[in-house]
């Protein structure tokens, strides 16, 4: 008797489980991933290059999938920055969500100093097999500012250990982009940037104007002049020459001719600097080739990627060096590279970043990127004959509608939000920079909606 109670309790029990299992399935508790606290991060979350006192409109995703992004009052946006580069395969992908999985089954991190794995490893022969060659030494890095901090200090460390020891600034070009820590943010462009605010503390770098030729021009041969004068001059103090191929990106959106890098890996072998090719916006196929340097046939002493790395998926960067490199580092005083961050080679991030990579080639990048160069060049073609656009210009997936003013962003963003879609535009530039997967059509909507919007606001 009492046993028959027991379990016709244990049974009722039971079933009340299922019964509030299945009800929370259909009719979710709000929680506040879905619903965010909007006052909280109006009043405590700091945004990029944010105020604190007014901060700028924020508007809150719950979900994203595919090359969408879905609002939490339920309007879903198609994507126009793949998340400043990065989203190349598009938002929850299968692929890299099992990858993902994956790997939280089997670690999510341990510590690099004196072990090693197999996602770090996998994802360094990748590394090496897709990059220019000559880039055989792979140090994987947490950010793209961080990688490039790692470049720095291997030139530098570089030329000390040849016992070149005044060779100690770097070179880079106006309107050039690097990161924003501060040994990077002191290779972005001087005047445009924020130097005078960190003056005194930022180590001071040489700076050459940035390249005159566009990509699409015949190329001027005086172009090189103001660098090669430079290096001339300062070679003895010089340890790099640090710079984007091809693409100026977060400086400008500006694309120069690729033979602007001959020309500048030639000068750099000629007077003992290394060349630092910041690749981490334009790598991994963005601009039509799978590195930009490609476009000029040379390979850097010193490569930064980042970005697309991971497919959007988690913060994760590498600096790629020669041999010649890295045995003359190991082979100086420290005997070693002196570096090692924390959360150096996750393994998390190494296992998504080899599933991307994958990926990219699987799914034919090229073709793609191809596919999108011919849709934007269309789709932006007729922002020509708005009165206020100074250019319009493209390359591969990167398209750029350039106006004469900024852009008055209180009013661009708003309407493309109300449009339908999601474009970030900075200074002059309204460009898109679309997921590799996005269709023909979500793509001429995207361009027909963003030339709505210029229109109106303009
Ligand atoms: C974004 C970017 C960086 C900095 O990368 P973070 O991951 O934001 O630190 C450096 N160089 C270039 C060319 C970039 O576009």
């Amino acid at each position: 008797m009492l046993n028959g109670s027991w379990s016709t309790m244990c049974t009722v029990f039971g079933l009340l489980l299922v019964l509030i299992n299945l009800s929370a399935r259909f009719f979710p508790v709000t929680s506040p991933f879905m619903q965010p606290d909007l006052a909280f991060d109006k009043e405590h979350i700091w945004h990029p290059y944010s105020s604190m006192t007014e901060p700028a409109n924020v508007w809150p995703v719950v979900s994203a999938e595919g090359v969408r992004l879905k609002l939490e009052d339920g309007r879903e946006l198609i994507d126009g920055m793949s998340s400043w580069w990065c989203a190349v395969h598009g938002y929850n992908h299968p692929v890299l969500n099992q990858a993902v999985r994956d790997q939280v089954e089997q670690m999510s991190h341990v510590m690099f100093g004196g072990l090693t794995h197999g996602p770090a490893i996998e994802l360094g022969k990748r590394l090496v097999d897709m990059t220019p060659a000559g880039l055989e030494k792979v140090f994987i890095a947490d950010s793209g500012s961080v990688s490039v901090e790692v470049a720095i200090k291997m030139a530098i460390q570089y030329q000390h250990a040849k016992g070149e020891t005044g060779r100690t600034k770097l070179l880079a070009l106006e309107r050039g982009y690097h990161g924003d820590t501060l040994g990077a943010m002191s290779l972005c462009d001087p005047n445009r940037g924020m130097h005078h605010l960190f003056s005194g503390i930022l180590p001071t770098q040489m700076f050459a104007p940035a390249p005159k030729t566009l990509f699409s021009e015949a190329w001027q041969a005086e172009d090189i002049e103001p660098l090669a004068n430079m290096i001339k001059e300062h070679h003895q103090s010089l340890a790099a020459l640090i710079l984007e191929p091809v693409v100026q990106g977060a400086g400008g959106m500006r694309f120069y001719h690729p033979q602007y890098l001959k020309e500048a890996r030639a000068l750099c072998d000629r007077y003992g600097l290394l060349l630092i090719a910041d690749e981490i916006a334009t790598g991994f196929g963005r601009t039509g080739k799978l590195f930009a340097c490609e476009y000029a046939d040379i390979s850097p002493d010193i490569m930064c990627v980042g970005k697309a790395i991971t497919g959007g998926y988690m913060s994760l960067a590498a600096t790629l060096a020669t041999k010649h490199v890295a045995d003359t580092i190991s082979q100086g005083e420290a005997g070693c590279f002196m570096h090692g961050p924390t959360f150096m080679g996750n393994p998390l991030a190494c296992r998504v970043a080899c599933a991307s990579l994958d990926l990219l080639m699987e799914n034919d990048w090229k073709s793609q990127v191809t596919r999108l160069e011919k849709g934007l060049n269309k789709g932006l073609a007729p922002a020509r004959d708005i009165a206020g656009v100074k250019d319009v210009r493209v390359l591969g997936a990167i398209g750029v509608i350039e106006l004469d003013q900024p852009v008055d962003m209180k009013a661009l963003q708003p309407a493309c939000v109300e449009k339908g879609i999601w474009v970030r535009p900075f200074a002059q530039n309204f460009y898109i920079m679309p997921p590799f997967v996005m269709s023909d059509a979500d793509l001429a909507t995207l361009t027909s909606k963003m030339l709505e919007a210029l229109n109106e606001t303009l």
